[in-house]
């Protein structure tokens, strides 16, 4: 029996803020779309790797956490009534007169005019600490991301790591005065002297090391742990010189993620070290109807910021327009004055 091709003029791969952000533009532009993540929830590395985490640099919001930013951006494209395909991995892309093929791991299938993809780093997975099995105490005792940080107070932490996620974390709980009142304590564990974080960062750490607000263990890997059915109680630390052996309860694991393209390393675009070559000035690939944005998206000057990922949606929307109706003029229209843009958008006051 033959796949049925759900027809539609866009299809957006990727939920994270550029992927959400570009419903939102295709809206505006009267272009419904289909929008596609492999993973459960929408808002991409926002929501999976520092959903708890305030962010500074978005235009008129002084401060939000990245899950607030995703369900902010989610509440503005929900006028426009995009089809949501979440936990599905699209794994194919094929070329036919009309459009592109697309066709998910969970078999949905769609036949579009237009595609935008908007796939970050790919289907991305946290670097795994590597010492045996351990898939079985993920989330009990031993985690790769924080969701909630409440959970973590009056605990013995350890966490593992040189970057800006274990620094930061580990900055956040050292000098969080609820956290030391709750009778928590963190040891930080890099596998080196040299960290690669923020120099500010690791400048603050080493003054809250001094302080003996936290301890900082340099040349030190987990060796082994002494857990008794789903209790952490130890860990056994190595260094360069002896082994240190240290009462725990909960291990936090920031060794950076491994980017994998996946499958969109395989639909014949024109990549450059794990990103999409575009045009700047439309963000088209070297696929006629195919558009790459946000952090996945190259070109010169390129800034992977959640900024730059929104205006090349609004780039990307216009350029498909151009496709879907091809010869109508198309004019930039403000939503402080546009009726029809205030109609698509559901706020039009009669
Ligand atoms: C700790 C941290 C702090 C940050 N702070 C800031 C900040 O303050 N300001 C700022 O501007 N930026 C910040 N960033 C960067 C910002 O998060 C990224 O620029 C932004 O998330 C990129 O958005 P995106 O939509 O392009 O991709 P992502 O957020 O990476 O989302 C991509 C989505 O595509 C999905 N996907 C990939 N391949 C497929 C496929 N084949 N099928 C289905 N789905 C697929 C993935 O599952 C993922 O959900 C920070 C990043 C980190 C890690």
């Amino acid at each position: 029996m033959g796949e049925v091709f759900q027809k539609t003029d866009a299809v957006v791969i990727g939920a994270g803020p550029c992927g959400l952000f570009q419903v939102f533009e295709l809206g505006l532009l009267g272009i419904n779309s289909v929008l596609i993540d492999s993973l459960p929830h929408i808002g991409g590395q926002c929501s999976e790797l520092y959903p708890d985490k305030p962010l500074y640099d978005m235009p008129g919001i002084l401060v939000c956490t990245g899950q607030e930013l995703a369900d902010n951006i989610y509440l503005q494209i929900k006028p426009f009534n995009p089809t949501i395909k979440l936990g599905e991995e699209v794994t194919m892309i094929e070329k036919n007169k009309e459009g592109y093929k697309i066709t998910t791991n969970k078999d949905s299938c769609f036949l579009t005019k237009t595609l935008f993809i908007a796939g970050g780093v790919g289907s991305f997975q946290p670097k795994k600490m590597g010492l045996g099995k351990t898939e079985d105490f993920e989330n009990n005792w031993l985690h790769y991301k924080i969701k909630e940080k409440q959970k973590f107070f009056g605990k013995k932490l350890v966490i593992f790591g040189g970057g800006d996620s274990a620094l930061d974390w580990a900055i956040d709980f050292a000098s969080s005065s609820d956290f030391q009142n709750s009778g928590g304590s963190v040891t930080l564990v890099h596998r080196s002297a040299t960290f690669r974080g923020a120099e500010h960062s690791v400048d603050k750490m080493k003054e809250l090391a001094n302080s003996n607000q936290l301890q900082l263990i340099e040349f030190g890997q987990l060796k082994s742990f002494n857990c008794e059915r789903d209790s952490l109680n130890s860990i056994v630390i190595s260094t360069q010189d002896k082994e240190i052996s240290i009462d725990a309860d909960q291990l936090l694991v920031f060794f950076g993620l491994s980017a994998k393209l996946g499958p969109i390393a395989n639909w014949g675009l024109d990549i450059t070290k794990k990103s999409i070559n575009v045009n700047p000035e439309t963000c088209q690939t070297n696929q006629k109807g195919i558009f790459a944005i946000g952090d996945i998206a190259k070109y010169p000057g390129k800034k992977k910021l959640i900024l730059s990922g929104c205006h090349e949606a609004a780039m990307a929307a216009f350029a498909a327009k151009a496709i879907i109706e091809p010869g109508k003029k198309v004019h930039v229209q403000y939503t402080t004055t546009s009726k029809k843009l205030q109609e698509r958008l559901g706020v039009l006051k009669k």
